[in-house]
């Protein structure tokens, strides 16, 4: 069976005393359960007391929002995976579209940042998609194919089975359109058809692939449904706890593959 995964990525919102209630709202009740696992991204400073708030809640997990693609040195404002792993960080985003966009974030920058996370032990959560433009002139499917070999076929099957996948069509995120059902159960079977030619059908069947882009409480269930669908990537909507919650539910109702 494959892993079901919710991740919740808080952005740059919330200041400590926001983040200490819907952290405390999180943990109140378990929300995770039939398996499904709990990951959230807040932002850099909040990792250390978040991920010390597992003595109460062993199924959170936590992820950073970003990476150094360096180790150590002179990157004034940069954040290495070997901090993160030093402070029990779990996961780190990687590739964004707001990084690849805003930040100029290419796929060799994302292959070094992948290659530095998998050396510390930390599992990359690797996004990619296609702008509207690039769906609408039937881009789609070659945008993503190319950000996943720039970005992660370097990799051996074994490394490349530590990494989570996120499918965010760029066009879904934060604008309250979400891709529907059939739109991304396309994508994430056109993903794992790839990664089946590049690795194994055997490896590709095991990778989780997560849906990103206005997922809500109201239409996770059907993006759920989808048999290639094994969780999401929650913006705006894991800052409310009733309704990351009922994401969370939402799949824990699946009986995955
Ligand atoms: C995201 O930032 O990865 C995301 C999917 O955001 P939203 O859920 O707000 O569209």
């Amino acid at each position: 069976m494959r892993r079901k995964i919710i991740a919740g990525n808080w952005k740059m919102n919330l200041t400590l005393q926001e983040a200490e209630s819907l952290a405390d709202a999180l943990i109140k009740d378990d929300f995770t359960g039939n398996g499904t696992e709990m990951i959230v991204a807040p932002p850099y400073i909040y990792l250390q007391w978040l991920a010390s708030k597992r003595k109460t809640l062993p199924n959170l997990q936590v992820a950073a929002q970003n990476c150094s693609e360096h180790n150590a040195g002179a990157y004034t404002g940069e954040v290495s995976a070997v901090m993160l792993a030093s402070l029990g960080v779990n996961y780190c985003i990687t590739g964004h579209s707001e990084r690849r966009s805003i930040f100029g974030e290419t796929g060799t920058m994302l292959a070094a940042k992948v290659n530095r996370l998998l050396e510390n032990k930390l599992g990359p959560i690797f996004c990619c998609g296609e702008t509207l433009p690039q769906r609408e002139s039937k881009r789609h499917k070659e945008t993503v194919k190319d950000q996943l070999q720039d970005g992660l076929f370097h990799l051996d099957a074994l490394s490349l089975e530590k990494c989570i996948l996120a499918y965010e069509p760029v066009w879904a995120i934060g604008t309250g359109v979400t891709a529907s059902p059939q739109q991304a159960q396309e994508m994430h079977e056109f993903i794992r058809s790839v990664l089946s030619e590049k690795y194994t059908k055997e490896v590709a069947g095991r990778i989780p692939i997560l849906y990103g882009g206005s997922v809500t409480a109201s239409n996770a269930a059907d993006l759920f449904s989808c048999p290639d669908v094994d969780g999401a990537l929650v913006g705006g909507a894991s800052l409310k706890a009733d309704e990351f919650k009922k994401i969370l539910q939402a799949m824990n109702s699946k009986n995955h593959a």
